[in-house]
């Protein structure tokens, strides 16, 4: 088989972000949604910082695409080891049926959040949504695939039905770390990594790859290589960790 690059997430994606909302400033007062789309990486400090005491990850999955326990017990663990939430950690669950695409658009993704959720910001908690897709990305090429993308300041996909479509013969540990390692490293865009609204301590941005890490095995690394690979039979024995560099950066906007 042809070694087919993947890619956690299309930079066009993460960089070039709407502002849902500023067309509407007659709403802007009364709606609680607008806190909630913003550009990716504006929310890093929120997230990081105990300025909001607490933090719910809503996750929406369509029916038989839900992430694994073992993969959200990875999440879980990367919040904490990386986040101040005195008030807790709280995850909700919700499953959909499908929105009935093969290939999905922002828009289709935006749409769905609409649609679905229901947890934002207040004055104490920071709200973050999790969708979890059936089908792929619509951007998805011969040769490269998305796994994941973060959209907005809070908000971000995994597009399941890719990461099950190349992992057929995955155990359920090696399909916990397919899973834990793109959710981690787009919870990590919303974190403001690389260079996406945290400022870099030490320049370690990926010149060629945007808004991602130099180090090779770093998580914030544009590759999968360290998580799964189309053809390729090594796979991780655990969920990357974001290395020095990136944990700097997190540290000086005021993370754990
Ligand atoms: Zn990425
Ligand atoms: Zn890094």
């Amino acid at each position: 088989m042809m070694p087919t690059r993947l890619f956690f997430c299309n930079l066009f994606f993460c960089i070039s972000l709407f502002l849902v909302g500023c067309s509407s400033e007659t709403e802007s007062e009364s709606d609680k949604t607008l806190a909630n789309k913003k550009v990716t990486g504006s929310s890093s400090v929120d997230l990081l910082t105990n300025d909001k005491t607490k933090l719910v990850v809503e996750i929406v999955s369509v029916e038989n695409f839900e992430p694994s326990a073992m993969a959200l017990e990875e999440f879980r663990s990367f919040i904490d080891r990386h986040c101040h939430k005195p008030s807790g950690i709280e995850f909700r669950y919700n499953t959909i049926s499908s929105p009935g695409k093969d290939r999905y658009t922002i828009d289709d993704i935006v749409e769905t959040e609409e649609t679905h959720r229901t947890a934002f910001n207040d004055e104490e908690t920071v709200s973050v949504f999790v969708l979890m897709l059936d089908g792929r990305s619509e951007r998805d090429t011969d040769e490269s695939v998305i796994l994941g993308t973060a959209y907005r300041n809070t908000s971000f996909v995994i597009f399941q039905g890719t990461i099950k479509r190349l992992n057929p013969y995955a155990n359920n540990t090696e399909l916990a770390i397919a899973q834990a390692t793109v959710i981690n490293h787009e919870f990590s865009h919303l974190l403001g990594l690389v260079n996406l609204g945290t400022p870099m301590v030490t320049v370690h941005e990926d010149e060629e790859n945007k808004n991602h890490c130099q180090t090779e095995n770093c998580l914030m690394n544009y590759k999968a290589d360290a998580g799964i690979s189309i053809g390729n039979l090594t796979r991780p024995s655990s969920v990357p960790e974001l290395d020095a560099f990136c944990l700097e950066d997190l540290r000086a906007l005021g993370g754990k």
